[in-house]
């Protein structure tokens, strides 16, 4: 037995961590990640290092830089100018040293885009989901939040993390959501929390209704908006600008990472809600802000989208012909009306033999979509053609597809 004065028995520490790895590689689950170079402007054509032959040419085809905003002139412009005006970091958290004109500045803009009282900016989508609604339940003794099943692992985590009581409602199920609110104490303080596009399955949440169910059960609404903002509505405010529901949503959360090109995370919403969230929430207190140079960034790119709709215009443009392409080619694309493109494949060892070989040996780069990310059995290619894939780059990449899938003997449809 172990003793106060015997050494403490050796654990191999390394052993249980191989033990992980290989459980990922023996369910082809094992995540490779490409090398890519990129050159601005350049996009979606970039260069990869694939083993030690030097770069080779490649088409970006998964980018969550829908609209090539991360490489727009403005957006570059008004970080050069950040960085030469004020230089790199921000120097604090925004309690203490970190606060800038630039972070004001770009609230007070996405509290406009969404017809806000107010707007609080974070590091990251991820930590806006998790600080938001970990501290908002925790502040309602006895909340009960309601949420959607393929809801994001970071309003998840932000759920869990508040440690009130969860209940899980079927993916976009108006009926299975009105049974769960109706069997609970009509005096719980209630939050339904939901995305607008969800990302994976490429689906848009019947937002009105989730509304009017909240407005019947007195529950607050939380809807992120990562995958919509930018892209949908006359002034990129997402799927609650388009349906001009945006003031019936309490909560709404975005990023700047994707259709905004830069990089952070923010909610928008009455001014009392983002006081509280500033005043309580661990995520948004303890941690250096955003650089005022993303910061800036990002303000150039949220104000170029409420301007412009050409980006967002020829990137649905791009989803239309792609997914008519594949359609036309059998090849099993799902049926979306977003800006995502789903190719089923549902095996994790099979997504993954045709993402490597699109990158080996016809330039395609597009990760594979596995578990935990989407359920078991649903395992995908995600593709997300931007503005600027031509018609030629998409026939070029169904006629690799459909030779991939006739290798791999896999099923087309007649
Ligand atoms: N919400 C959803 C629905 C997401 O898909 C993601 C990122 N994939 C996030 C939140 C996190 O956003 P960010 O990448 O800015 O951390």
């Amino acid at each position: 037995m172990h003793t106060k004065d015997s050494p403490a028995p050796a654990i191999d520490y390394s052993r249980v961590f191989n033990q992980a790895i290989d459980r990922l590689h023996a369910e082809g689950r094992y995540r490779v990640f490409i090398d890519v170079l990129r050159n601005k402007g350049a996009y979606p054509n970039a260069r990869c290092f694939a083993g030690h032959n030097g770069p080779k040419p490649i088409v970006v085809w998964c980018s969550n830089d829908y609209l090539a905003m991360g490489q727009h002139p403005d957006v570059i412009a008004a970080m050069e100018e950040a960085l030469h005006d004020v230089g790199a970091g921000s120097g604090g958290t925004r309690n203490i040293g970190g606060n800038t004109h630039y972070h004001i500045e770009l609230e007070h803009e996405l509290a406009e885009l969404h017809g806000k009282q107010g707007a609080l900016l974070f590091t990251s989508g991820y930590v806006s989901n998790e600080a938001t609604l970990s501290t908002l339940a925790r502040l309602m003794p006895g909340c009960i939040v309601y949420s959607d099943e393929l809801n994001h692992a970071s309003m998840i985590a932000g759920i869990r993390n508040s440690g009130c009581e969860k209940r899980v409602f079927r993916h976009n199920d108006l009926a299975h959501l009105e049974e769960l609110l109706a069997a609970d104490d009509p005096g719980a303080p209630k939050l339904i929390a939901f995305e607008s596009v969800y990302s994976m399955d490429a689906d848009i949440a019947p937002i009105a209704a989730i509304c009017d169910l909240a407005d019947k059960y007195n529950a607050l609404t939380y809807l992120d908006e990562v995958h919509a903002v930018g892209m949908y509505g006359a002034r990129g405010g997402g799927i609650s600008e388009r349906d001009a529901v945006a003031d019936r949503i309490t909560i709404i959360e975005g990023t700047l990472g994707k259709a905004f090109g830069v990089m952070g995370g923010y909610i928008a919403a009455d001014q009392v809600i983002i006081d509280v969230i500033r005043s309580y929430a661990p995520g948004f207190i303890f941690t250096t802000s955003l650089s005022p140079v993303l910061v800036a960034g990002a303000l150039a790119s949220v104000k170029h989208l409420k301007a412009s709709t050409a980006e967002r215009d020829g990137q649905q443009a791009a989803a239309a012909t792609l997914k008519a392409l594949m359609a036309e080619a059998g090849l099993p694309v799902l049926p979306s009306t977003t800006h995502i493109v789903p190719l089923m494949v549902g095996d994790p060892v099979k997504a993954k033999k045709i993402s490597d070989v699109l990158l080996a040996e016809y330039g395609v780069y597009v990760q594979p979509i596995n578990y935990p990310t989407v359920p078991r059995g649903t395992e995908r290619l995600r593709f997300t053609p931007g503005p600027a894939h031509d018609e030629a780059m998409m026939r070029e990449l169904v006629d690799a597809l459909v030779e991939i899938w006739g290798r791999l003997e896999l099923r087309l449809a007649a």
